[in-house]
């Protein structure tokens, strides 16, 4: 088995929509970054990346390289979890939490977590997903940013090439 942490922190800016978790949720500000901004996404990617050591989200999908710029982070976590397959390993479950003074995301944290477990060919239940506020204090609590982190469990593949034809989740969006 392979354990892997990732992180990850956006500004906020003016203007919804809040894309957050491959969803987009109705919110007066939207996340700044490179790419879609998805920080959610963004620490999942890095906590598969970590528990293969294949390094990290900018080492993969570079910032210089105008074929990332506002790039679907949903796209980039699938690039994400094929490498990872690719050296042998499946995912067994991750655990996520995002902090973020608003909006509330426990109406929306099911469609959040049925949308990881699509782009990662996992179980729903394999998903964990958390919201907290910071209490109104620091950048976050004020509103200008919001992060997330996340561990990942690798355990290796069983077999072979079949285990992902066979995968009953692995469903391209
Ligand atoms: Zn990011």
């Amino acid at each position: 088995m392979r354990v892997g942490i990732g992180h990850d922190t956006h500004r906020l800016g003016a203007g919804g929509p809040l894309r957050l978790g491959g969803i987009d949720i109705p919110h007066d500000k939207h996340l700044l970054g490179h790419s879609d901004a998805d920080v959610l996404l963004h620490a999942v990617i890095d906590a598969l990346l970590g528990a293969a050591a294949l390094g990290d989200v900018g080492q993969m999908f570079p910032d210089t390289e105008p074929v990332n710029c506002g790039r679907d982070s949903g796209e980039m976590l699938q690039a994400a979890r094929d490498a990872v397959a690719a050296i042998g390993w499946r995912i067994v479950n991750i655990d996520c939490i995002v902090h973020a003074q608003r909006p509330r995301l426990l109406p929306h944290r099911q469609t959040m977590r049925l949308r990881i477990a699509t782009l990662l060919g996992i179980d729903p239940e394999c998903v964990g997903l958390k919201g907290k506020t910071a209490e109104g204090i620091g950048a976050i609590g004020q509103e200008e940013a919001v992060s997330a982190q996340c561990v990942a469990l690798l355990a290796p593949r069983e077999d072979d090439a079949d285990n992902q034809s066979t995968n009953p989740y692995l469903v391209e969006p």
